[in-house]
């Protein structure tokens, strides 16, 4: 074991290889001290347990893989053809020209982020967004934070802890990612009263859980599952006017905060901030990366004595929003008050893509590739915890032969990390060891980029054919 211990190269070996001193140019010379007795540990390790002990050469790799992979942490930019259009582990919403411009703008350097250019005097960072929302959305009053989870969190914390908040059994659920209905309410210090049924639950269950500690009545936008088959669920309507009665608001968790109507595209209708507000919920919330396809935020939209409240609340302050976002969410919607999100708003045109369109890319794409690729008809998902289970018909570049069998190394798997590898790397789908690349969650735009991976591809894969 000594022996082998000392077959090792010493760090001043190491250090005086070319490729390290090349990484000298860039990283200091602490640095890569550091990292060459790290790999060294671990080659000790593997020797300590008897395991084959790595190469000077392999470890010298190791060390600038290490270097590489430090100076690279992402997230970076990727091509999302797998056809879901708000996609939680790429992103969500793909930003407009204007939002991307926006969010740099003010990011260049100072910003009149809480500042009143007019007086000169100190200002608030949520005015100038607040007033958009407002006129967007009918509401008086409006709050930007960090994230929906968040601005559900505040809207709990502030207005209900300590006292009841009634929901519905079928709402009562998991959106993914760790936001879990109970467990928010939990976190927030309202006691959560559950009424109904998993699958039905009626105004009347609403009215017999009402205490003289009861807050507000919640709606949950089951936005990642649909309930089929017999079920029933207290319409927004319906609460707001027990509300009305009884004195207590409502509370609705859009989850996506669609400003459009969905059916438009043949999509099942997606509940709106406009109609929730018209409606006459007092707090209303939703996301800003999802169907807004807009950068992170969360919005709260409501009656102005409540949206007060909560701006003064101190979690507020924990869940601010920050200057970058702040103006992307504002350059993406002026797009709704221009009236040109379906033309601009990257989310949105791509629901909005004709078929002939993505048909006419999906052949280009295709030939790129060569023979092996044909185009079937298939279907996007829009995703992002909205319209569930809801989909759009589009056509889709099929590689490889299809086959049940789901060998872990098949072609397709090969073939689907040959374009993980491409710079950028092109993310699709494998069903049945096709690889699967659906043009509706690319923009056209990116079709070059796209074009460029696949012909790589194919050359790869004919090189690794021959040998
Ligand atoms: C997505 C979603 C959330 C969480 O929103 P984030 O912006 O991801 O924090 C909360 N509620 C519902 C209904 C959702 O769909």
């Amino acid at each position: 074991m000594e022996n082998k211990f000392r077959s090792l190269p010493g760090v001043d070996k190491l250090l005086s290889d070319s490729r390290i001193k090349q990484l000298g140019d860039s990283y200091p010379h602490d640095l890569l001290v550091d990292i060459i007795r790290q790999r060294l540990e671990h080659a000790r390790h593997l020797i300590s347990q008897d395991k084959p002990s790595p190469s000077t050469e392999e470890i010298i790799e190791s060390i600038c893989q290490r270097v590489q992979q430090l100076a690279s942490p992402g997230p970076r930019y990727l091509i999302n053809a797998t056809g879901v259009i708000l996609h939680t582990n790429l992103g969500r919403a793909p930003l407009s020209q204007e939002t991307i411009a926006a969010m740099d703008e003010a990011s260049k350097g100072y910003c009149d982020l809480e500042f009143d250019l007019g007086g000169g005097t100190r200002g608030h960072r949520n005015v100038h967004i607040e007033q958009l929302l407002c006129q967007m959305t009918g509401a008086e009053a409006a709050l930007v934070v960090n994230n929906n989870a968040s601005a559900v969190l505040l809207g709990l914390t502030a207005l209900a802890r300590k006292k009841e908040v009634i929901v519905s059994r079928g709402q009562a659920v998991e959106i993914g990612g760790g936001f879990r209905v109970p467990e928010v309410m939990k976190q927030s210090g309202a006691k959560l009263v559950e009424v109904g049924t998993t699958n039905c639950t009626y105004a009347a269950d609403f009215e017999q859980a009402i205490t003289p500690h009861t807050a507000a009545l919640l709606r949950v936008h089951s936005s990642n599952f649909k309930v089929v088959g017999f079920a029933e669920m207290a319409t927004l309507e319906e609460l707001v006017a027990l509300g009305n009665k009884r004195g207590i608001p409502v509370f609705d968790d859009l989850g996506s905060g669609c400003l459009l109507d969905t059916t438009q595209f043949g999509l099942d209708p997606e509940p709106m901030v406009q109609k929730s507000v018209a409606l006459g919920v007092g707090l209303a919330f939703f996301s800003g990366d999802k169907l807004l396809g807009g950068p992170q935020a969360g919005i709260i939209a409501g009656k102005k004595q409540l949206v007060d409240k909560l701006k003064k609340h101190p979690m507020a302050r924990a869940v601010r929003i920050d200057k970058i976002r702040l103006a992307g969410l504002a350059a993406t919607l002026i797009h709704y008050l221009k009236d040109e999100a379906l033309k601009v708003i990257p989310v949105w045109r791509m629901i909005a893509a004709p078929l002939p369109e993505i048909e006419r890319r999906a052949r280009v794409w295709a030939q790129e590739f060569g023979e092996q690729a044909r185009v079937i008809d298939g279907e996007s998902m829009i995703g992002g915890g909205s319209l569930p289970g809801d989909t759009l018909p589009t056509r889709l570049v099929a590689i490889g032969k299809q086959s049940k069998t789901t060998k872990e190394h098949g072609p397709a798997q090969m073939l689907a990390g040959i374009m993980r590898s491409q710079q950028p790397p092109v993310i699709g789908r494998i069903s049945e060891n096709v690889l699967l690349l659906d043009p509706r969650s690319v923009l056209p735009e990116e079709d070059p980029v796209v074009i460029q991976a696949l012909r790589s591809a194919a050359n790869k894969l004919q090189t690794k054919g021959k040998t």
